[in-house]
């Protein structure tokens, strides 16, 4: 079955944008997923088209009322029945590898990208949306969010990377490490030569180098992934050697 995007925005002509090109692209012409984006302003009930209004209590900017999103969003969910709602909002979850693998899994996913100062609370509530961050910084609308999201969960769907790993070796992969550093021909350049373990042939010996790498780069660039990660090593199952199980 086809991974059904719904993109909920103002500006319809950002989809698929970038995701036409490339892997997700081709992904695309070969129907592995399908984008929908709908305006909002369709859903809009005056002559004006207006989505959005001053803010209550005061303040900057304006927001999207929660009449027109509601309505917008009941449309998106009757074209896409079954995938979650997600307002792409910096007050959300972040982003993670965890949560792409878990919308990729699923039928697809509906998408409102905000713009202005954001989308009235209620609606968001009464409609149980899944709030989620694409990073600690504010973009200006949702849409690139939305790109990034669907991007990550695109390649994850089957037969779209081909080839390439199953993502288990990549950053944020099952072991929770970043990934190790890659090397190509020439193997010296600019008086700087690949480790020569990557040119003995050694298959064992790669594999090793590659996950001393791998933890390294975790433990020195990203402590936060590299304490989950010795708390999930220690949470397995002991083998009989006394050493945790291979997941
Ligand atoms: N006033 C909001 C705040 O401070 O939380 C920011 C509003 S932002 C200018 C407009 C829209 O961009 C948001 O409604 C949201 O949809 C989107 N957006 C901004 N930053 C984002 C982020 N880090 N992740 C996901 N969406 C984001």
């Amino acid at each position: 079955m086809t991974w059904q995007a719904t993109i909920l925005t103002l500006f319809p002509e950002m989809f698929p944008g970038p995701l036409g090109l490339s892997l997700a692209g081709k992904a695309l012409r070969e129907q592995r997923w399908a984008v929908d984006a709908m305006d909002i302003r369709g859903f809009a009930t005056d002559r004006y088209r207006t989505v959005d209004d001053t803010p209550f209590g005061g303040g900057a900017g304006m927001v999207m009322r929660p009449d027109v999103l509601d309505a917008a969003c009941a449309a998106a969910q009757a074209r896409n029945p079954g995938a979650p709602l997600v307002y792409l909002t910096p007050r959300g979850r972040l982003l993670d590898q965890a949560l792409v693998r878990e919308l990729s899994t699923g039928p697809g996913v509906v998408l409102l990208c905000g713009r202005y100062e954001g989308v009235d609370q209620r609606v968001i509530e009464a409609r149980g949306m899944l709030e989620v961050s694409a990073g600690d910084f504010v973009l200006s609308g949702g849409e690139p969010a939305a790109l990034l999201l669907l991007d990550a969960c695109v390649r994850l769907l089957p037969g779209v990377m081909g080839g390439v790993a199953s993502g288990a070796e990549e950053s944020h992969g099952a072991e929770g490490l970043l990934e190790y550093p890659h090397y190509t021909r020439p193997a010296e350049w600019q008086a700087r030569r690949v480790p020569d373990v990557l040119l003995s042939g050694h298959h064992a010996e790669v594999a090793r180098w590659r996950r001393a790498e791998a933890e390294a780069a975790t433990r020195m660039r990203r402590p936060d992934l590299w304490d989950k990660h010795l708390r999930n090593e220690l949470a397995r199952p002991a083998r009989l050697d006394g050493h945790p199980a291979a997941a």
